[in-house]
């Protein structure tokens, strides 16, 4: 390999500074998740690096046990920067801004879904639009997505789209303080009729039960029992948010023409702090962030209408939203950082006071998704991820296998029957994405979620079981 990262710990690799680097890089994982980060091709390592030699960078630059190549940061990146001293960078944030998952919990057991999961999965497709320009839950004119951009859950709720209940269970409470105004003009367009979609691809829809509970006080805390039906929910900001990061990597490109030449890859192209154009950019991903929300919401909406008059059961309410592609200003080290977190998840401790007073005992509840048809964790942000990581932890197993080599080793027809031979009904609009979806083109979640958990950035709840996946 290339660099030869050296043991700190347990699962805690370390690669020196070195060269233009400012801080050592970080990668926690097991000998076999850091050898699929170094398999040919990959990028992770080098990447990491790269983003060590971010100015102001903290500490230092971390890529977690899911971590895998990206734009710019790996996935499973995160950087944390001085306030003063420190830069945003668009690919520490992803072109899904506030892409995440939503946990929601349903009062049915899964004896009362047997036989019906053919009518759920038919019941969720025909509720929940998917594809590009299939419309969204929520009708929405220019004014509204602009409501949106400014207020996202807390506009939900006013238009009668979610309750005190589902604000008071989201990270930030559903909404940051952007301005509408920063997001580009088409970024906006591409946002109509869109709040409440699934978009394609590796977002999903998936009905799941509870098949294991490891820690009892803690899933009591969420609301979660064996056998229990939950949903979980990955969708992000859509075209809006893919809009918003393309045209501010232009503008950043545009405006440090010199510093993009220097930079060891262009994707990390940054903004200093205080300046114009990377305040504007966080007020565009902020705002964008709420329509994530917002859009995640709509798609709760339309779940609780598919359980309320498709199989006579509508009591479905959330256990946590949480962002996995956002920068937000947090308190580590006794100084407030702006946190980049790219395909990681927020992961704060019990007694942490930004966890929901129902869970503040416990730590922020963390869902960490396998893939269709294999299985999901729930976690709780464990007492050592401020020292370790910023406060995070994984947000899914990551990417084994490109979209391209997938769809190579993985025929459809062949997939659509083990599928089926593991009990896993799915709907999916494309067999195209299909393919390149399948479980084999992610790695191990078990690996991960046992990683995340021995080393205390995130401990295990509750392992979950799919019933149904919808994939957009
Ligand atoms: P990302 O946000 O990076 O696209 O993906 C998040 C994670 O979701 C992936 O790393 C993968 O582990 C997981 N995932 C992708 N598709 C599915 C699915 O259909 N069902 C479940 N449970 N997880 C999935
Ligand atoms: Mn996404
Ligand atoms: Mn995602």
């Amino acid at each position: 390999p290339e660099f030869e990262p050296a043991a700190v710990e347990e699962n805690v690799y370390e690669l020196p500074q070195e060269g233009d680097m400012r801080v050592p890089a970080r990668v926690y994982a097991s000998d076999a998740l850091l050898d699929e980060m170094q398999s040919t091709g990959d990028l992770t390592l080098e990447q990491v690096r790269n983003v060590a030699t971010l100015p102001g960078i903290r500490r230092f630059a971390l890529v977690l046990p899911d971590g895998h190549q990206g734009y710019g940061f790996p996935i499973g990146g995160v950087a944390a920067v001085g306030r003063e001293d420190g830069v945003v960078s668009p690919g520490g944030i992803g072109f899904d801004i506030n892409c995440g998952v939503r946990l929601l919990r349903t009062g049915l057991d899964r004896e009362a879904l047997r036989g019906r999961e053919d009518e759920l999965a038919e019941s969720l497709s025909r509720r929940v639009p998917a594809g590009l320009g299939k419309g969204g839950y929520v009708d929405t004119d220019r004014d509204d997505v602009l409501g949106i951009l400014d207020d996202g859950l807390a506009w939900m709720r006013r238009e009668g789209y979610a309750t005190d209940h589902d604000l008071a269970h989201c990270e930030e409470g559903g909404r940051l303080d952007g301005d509408p105004g920063a997001v580009p003009p088409k970024a906006v367009d591409r946002g109509l009729n869109q709040v409440g979609s699934l978009g394609s691809g590796n977002h999903f829809l998936e009905v799941q039960r509870v098949a294991d509970v490891y820690d009892d006080a803690t899933a009591d805390a969420f609301g979660l029992r064996e056998e229990q039906v939950c949903v979980l929910v990955h969708t992000g900001s859509r075209g809006l948010g893919h809009q918003t990061c393309t045209e501010y990597v232009r503008r950043f490109e545009r405006a440090y023409p010199e510093a993009v030449d220097a930079l060891p890859d262009r994707q990390l192209v940054y903004a200093p702090l205080g300046d114009d154009l990377a305040e504007r950019y966080l007020d565009a991903m902020r705002a964008a962030a709420n329509f994530a929300w917002a859009n995640r919401q709509g798609v709760t909406q339309a779940v609780r209408d598919a359980f309320t008059h498709d199989l006579g059961h509508g009591d479905v309410e959330l256990v946590y939203d949480v962002c996995h592609n956002v920068a937000k200003v947090e308190e580590h080290g006794g100084e407030r950082v702006l946190v980049h977190r790219k395909g990681a998840t927020r992961a704060f401790p019990p007694g942490h006071p930004e966890v929901p007073e129902a869970y503040r005992d416990v730590g922020q509840p963390v869902v960490i998704p396998g893939s269709m048809g294999t299985h999901s964790y729930v976690l709780a942000g464990g007492e050592r991820s401020m020292e370790l990581t910023f406060g995070s932890t994984a947000h899914g197993a990551g990417r084994r296998l490109s979209r391209t080599q997938a769809k190579k080793d993985y025929p459809v027809g062949e997939l659509r029957e083990s599928l089926r031979e593991r009990g896993v009904t799915v709907a999916a609009r494309s067999e195209a994405t299909l393919a390149e979806e399948a479980p084999g083109a992610y790695k191990d979640v078990d690996e991960v979620v046992r990683v995340s958990d021995a080393l205390g950035i995130g401990t295990t709840v509750a392992r979950l079981e799919p019933l149904v996946t919808v994939k957009g």
